[in-house]
């Protein structure tokens, strides 16, 4: 568990916190090596957005990191490309906490009020990540062939607009869980490694 203060962090602690760092240390023991570098995606697709580095070798490069992620691209190739394409030196890369940590400074010198930054940072953590302290449980009946082929547009395209009618799947499906269903339709911006789809596509 995270700490705070030498205690564990506490739901309530959780759910109020504002700031990714606390988030993050509470998540490097338990979340997969996946995620935390889906996680760390996020941040630098954030940071090529904001700082508008699309026509710069960075997407090429972070395309490979999700691939990578996902263990579609072996490590060779991804070690070649972030050498190439991000200033943060590859060796900071073996780790993959550090590489959470390493991305969300990066995306911190972007010139903007933290407090916007570290708010998106906090909501790409709860969309990878859900509530820690309350895992959802998937009932395989609810994975339908249309909330399947919805699922995986989504992930696939990184267009997530279609959620709010992946959860009118979902409840068509037969789900009831308000997690579930008010993630999909709530404001907050999803990313690839979002825990509903993943849940959904059996990724973990
Ligand atoms: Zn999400």
């Amino acid at each position: 568990m995270g700490e705070e203060g030498g205690r564990p962090m506490t739901e309530a602690e959780w759910l109020a916190c504002g700031e990714p760092e606390p988030l993050l240390r509470l998540l490097q023991d338990r979340a997969s090596q996946r995620k935390l570098r889906l996680f760390a995606c996020a941040c630098v697709a954030d940071y090529i957005r904001v700082m508008g580095k699309e026509g710069t070798r960075m997407p090429a490069a972070l395309a490979i990191s999700e691939a990578y992620a996902d263990g579609v691209v072996g490590r060779e190739e991804w070690l070649r490309s972030t050498r190439l394409s991000f200033h943060f030196s590859p060796w900071k890369f073996e780790d993959v906490h550090q590489e959470a940590r390493y991305a969300v400074e990066a995306a911190e010198c972007v010139a903007e009020s933290q407090e916007q930054q570290q708010q998106r940072e906090c909501a790409f953590i709860s969309c990878v990540f859900g509530n820690p302290f309350h895992p959802t449980v998937f009932a395989s009946a609810w994975r339908t062939v249309d909330v399947a082929a919805l699922a995986q547009v989504a992930y696939e395209s990184r267009d997530f607009s279609a959620l709010p009618i992946l959860a009118d799947a979902l409840e068509d499906a037969g789900c009831t869980d308000r997690t579930i269903l008010e993630h999909c339709r709530g404001p907050d911006p999803h990313v690839r490694g979002c825990w509903v789809l993943d849940l959904i596509l059996g990724k973990q």
